[in-house]
C-alpha cells in the first residue's frame, strides 16, 4: 500500500506502509513506513482532529477561532507598544495555555486566561480588554482596577 506521505529523510513523496495497527481504543492508528528510495524506516500516526471548541455562557459550542483572539488581543494593544512577533507570541503561548484545558473550554476560561496573561504582560492592555470583555460586576470594581495603575 502506497500512501502519500514525505520521507522525512531524503524528502521523497512516496513512501510505503509496511505495518499499520490502531491503538485499543481504535481512536489512532500507529502506521510504520519504509522509503522506497532510502529505505529508511520512520512512524506516523493518525488521529481524529477536533480542534478546540468553546462553550459559550449560553450554552452554544462552536469552533475556537485563533483569529478572533488575536483581533481581541491586538486591538486591546492598539497605539502600545508591541510589534506583530511579540503579539503574535502572546496570542500564542494564551493559545496554548486554553488547551490544556482540554478539547472544550468555556468562554469565561478563555476570558480569564487572556486577563491574566495580559495583566503581566501590560496594565494598559489588560484594562482595555477586561472593559470590553470582563463583565465587572458593579462599575466601581473597575474604577478599583484603575486606581491600582
Ligand atoms: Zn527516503
Amino acid at each position: 500500500m502506497t500512501l502519500y506521505m514525505v520521507c522525512p529523510y531524503c524528502n521523497k513523496e512516496e513512501t510505503n506502509v509496511i505495518d499499520s495497527r490502531k491503538n485499543t481504543e481504535g481512536s489512532s492508528i500507529r502506521r510504520r513506513r519504509e522509503c522506497p528510495k532510502c529505505d529508511l524506516r520512520f512512524t506516523t500516526y493518525e488521529k481524529a482532529d477536533i480542534g478546540l471548541m468553546v462553550q459559550k455562557r449560553s450554552g452554544e459550542i462552536q469552533e475556537f477561532d485563533y483569529e478572533k483572539l488575536y483581533k481581541g488581543i491586538e486591538n486591546a494593544f492598539g497605539g502600545l507598544d508591541i510589534n506583530d512577533k511579540k503579539l503574535k507570541t502572546l496570542v500564542d503561548n494564551i493559545h496554548n495555555e486554553i488547551k490544556t484545558n482540554g478539547n472544550k473550554v468555556k468562554t469565561e476560561i478563555i476570558g480569564e486566561t487572556v486577563l491574566i496573561n495580559l495583566k503581566e504582560t501590560n496594565k494598559v492592555a489588560y484594562l482595555r480588554f477586561a472593559s470590553v470583555y470582563k463583565e465587572f460586576s458593579d462599575a466601581s470594581d473597575f474604577e478599583k482596577e484603575v486606581a491600582e495603575l
